[in-house]
This record gives structure tokens, sequence and C-alpha cells, in this order.
């Protein structure tokens, strides 16, 4: 390794040895290192901004222990640019491996985070530390965002950062949201509705049902009718490349013993939406197919905590992949855009940015698993990128 990349490393190294486990992933092996939460990582993180020369940092407490960090570097321009990292990570009950070591091995760091996503704040700090000494600064204004509770708890920290945004009056060029895509700039990502339906029946001796209404075969028809409405939005066109929307009946409960007509029974539907649908008239659509096909008294509730506009859920994120960032971070990194299956600050930013993406070094495939590691090779290669597109002099 030569002497940059071994400070890369340890730039990247130094934040996995700060455990930022998720409160609600908390267990007894990450309870053994210390305070859970973001908290420890915030604090360090506002040091280091601090010390890489930032104008301004901002410790912004989202919840009791939990602060958003922001850290403003200045460019040489009135442009503004902003990179957004979760500072959480999710479980280290079922690794194999020490959680929060940082070591070296066979070409990659380890450590629980290290993937997902701090691999993007570390290389970032290098750099700026490195550019700081040596009297540079990037070409645009940089907002370097360590926030709260992305892996678990309703994207709490992406949700405070917005307003914050707007009380500020900023306006935002470019919005890179970090998180492992293997180099590929993500331009899409499915929103979702979570929704709990319930159906009231009558309990009775199971000796008698007649005495009774059973609400487990009231909710049969239920289910049957979403997997319709699954495969009716499967034969629409796709408006874009994330494909049609989707149902998924995905928990069902209910039932109080073996010889009782049950009264209650619940079930759980997700519906991943695309864009142009709104959450609160997919919720509507879903609570409609529900009471028509069941043939009890139902009623269907949100699983997810209101957005900040107070919809039940999020929209689907969408940027176009001709945007001027995404041709930029494709082109530089070697790699084509994509859309993505899974959940990510991005859909707490819809219109926050002018333009707005997805990227990070890695796969998402490799993160959350028993074991996680980045390539340093990967740390490098980021570290070529966001200097292009920072352009530093
Ligand atoms: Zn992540």
């Amino acid at each position: 390794m030569t002497s940059d990349v071994a400070a890369l490393v340890d730039a990247v190294a130094e934040l996995v040895r700060i455990p930022s486990v998720n409160p609600l992933h908390s267990g007894p092996r990450a309870e053994r290192h210390g305070p859970i939460g973001e908290g420890a990582l915030a604090h360090r993180l506002a040091e280091r901004f601090t010390d890489c020369g930032a104008a301004d940092v901002v410790l912004d407490e989202v919840a009791p222990g939990r602060p958003n960090v922001y850290g403003r570097f200045r460019g040489r321009t009135e442009r503004l640019v902003v990179v957004d990292v979760h500072t959480d990570t999710v479980t280290v009950e079922h690794m194999t491996d020490p959680p929060f070591d940082g070591r070296v091995e066979d070409g990659h760091l380890y450590g629980r985070g290290a993937l997902d996503s701090k691999a993007t704040l570390g290389v970032l700090l290098h750099l700026l530390a490195a550019w700081s000494r040596a009297g540079l600064r990037p070409e645009p204004d940089l907002l370097l965002v360590g926030s709260v509770a992305e892996e678990a708890g309703g994207l709490l920290g992406a949700t405070r950062f917005r307003p914050w945004v707007e009380q500020q009056g900023l306006r935002i060029d470019h919005l890179v949201v970090a998180e492992p895509t293997e180099f590929r700039p993500v331009h899409g990502l499915k929103g979702l509705v979570l929704a709990e339906v319930t159906a009231h029946g009558t309990a009775a001796h199971s000796a008698r049902p007649d005495l009774g209404v059973n609400a487990i075969e009231a909710i049969a028809p239920v289910v049957a009718a979403f997997t319709a409405e699954h495969r009716r939005l499967q034969s629409l066109p796709p408006a874009t490349e994330l494909g049609t929307g989707t149902v998924s009946v995905t928990q069902i409960s209910g039932g109080t013993g073996g010889n009782v007509i049950p009264d209650r029974c619940t079930m759980a539907v997700g519906r991943r939406i695309v864009p142009g649908e709104d959450p609160a008239d997919v919720l509507d659509q879903l609570a409609a197919i529900a009471r028509a096909a069941c043939p009890v008294p139902c009623e269907i509730t949100s699983l997810i905590p209101p957005a900040p506009d107070g919809k039940p859920g999020s929209p689907a994120f969408y940027q176009r992949s001709d945007a001027g960032l995404v041709q930029f971070l494709a082109r530089t990194a070697g790699t084509t855009p994509t859309v993505a299956p899974f959940g990510a600050n991005a859909l707490r930013y819809s219109g926050l940015a002018r333009e707005t993406v997805i990227f990070g070094p890695g796969s998402i495939t490799q993160a959350h698993q028993a074991t996680e590691r980045v390539a340093v090779a990967d740390l490098a290669r980021l570290a070529d990128i966001l200097g292009a597109w920072l352009a530093p002099a």
C-alpha cells in the first residue's frame, strides 16, 4: 500500500471502529461495545469536519443522543453540492467477525458499516484533510451530511435534514446519497406503502360455527384480491425503468385456539409504488380492494409513520438518467446508470436538489451480512471519482 492509500484506509477504519448500531438493531453484542446509536460517531465527525477546515459544523439533534451532523466546506464557486451518508449501521448480533475491528486483510477493510456506508464518509474526510493541508478548495461548496436512522426507524435523519435545508434557504445543485451501488449511479427507487388490514368477526365455539363469524375465512378473499391486483399491475406498461408497482401480502395472524371461531384476523400488505403514484391514493386503493373483497367489516391502517408531508408512506424517487450528475458519475466510474430495489434516504429528498443520485462502492448484496467488508481498491477508486467531481484547485 502506498502511504496515501494507507491513510485513506485509516480514515475509513477509524469510523468503523466507532460503533453506531441503529437502536432498533441493538442487542447484547453491540451493547458490550458502548452506547448504542449514532451519537459517538456524530460527535467524532463534528471534530473531524473542523480539523478538515469546515466553515460551519452543526450537530442537529434528531432524537435524544442521536444528532445529524452537517459540515460545510467552502468551495471556489457559489454552487452547492451535498453528500448524505447515513451514520447508523444494521445489527452486529449475527456477525461471525469482530464487528468493529476495522482490520485490513486480503485487500479488504472489515467491520460493520465499512461498506454500508462509512466508506464514503472516510474517503471524503481523507480528501478534505489532504486538500486543506495543501491549501486547495473544491470547486463547489460541499455540505457533508451524516444522517441518523436510515437502516431502521423511518429515515428520521433524512426527514429532519430536509426542513433544515429549507430553513437555511439552501439551493442544492447536486445531491449524492451514499449507499453501496457498485459505482453505478442509481437514479430510481420504488416507494412503499405498508398497511395492516383487520377483519372483524364474531367468536363462537368451533362446534357451532353457525353462531360465529370467522374472521380468518373472511380475510381469505382479501388475500386473493391483492394477488389479483398484483397481476393487474404487472400487465400495465411501465412508465420508467423502475417497472410497475407490486402488491405482496407479507404477514397474517389470527385465531385464539383450536376450538374457537376467530373473531379477528390481521394481515400486512406491502405495495411498492412507482413514479407518479401518491402514497395516500395507493392506500385508499388498497382499502377499497379490501372492503370490496371482505364479507365482514374490515379496516386498513398504514404501518409506516406518516412522512413530514403527512403521507402514509414514501413516494418513489426518480431522477432522469440523462441528468448531468448521473451521466458524470457513470462516465467517470466507467459504469452504467441503474435503478434499485432497496430503500434509501433519497426517498425523502424528492425535489430537494436540482439533481439527486445514489452512489457508492461495493454491492448491496454484501451489506447486512455476517461479515462486512469493502475493497481497498474501491476506496482508492472512490477517492478518484469524488476528486474528479469536486475538482479541488
Ligand atoms: Zn446503507
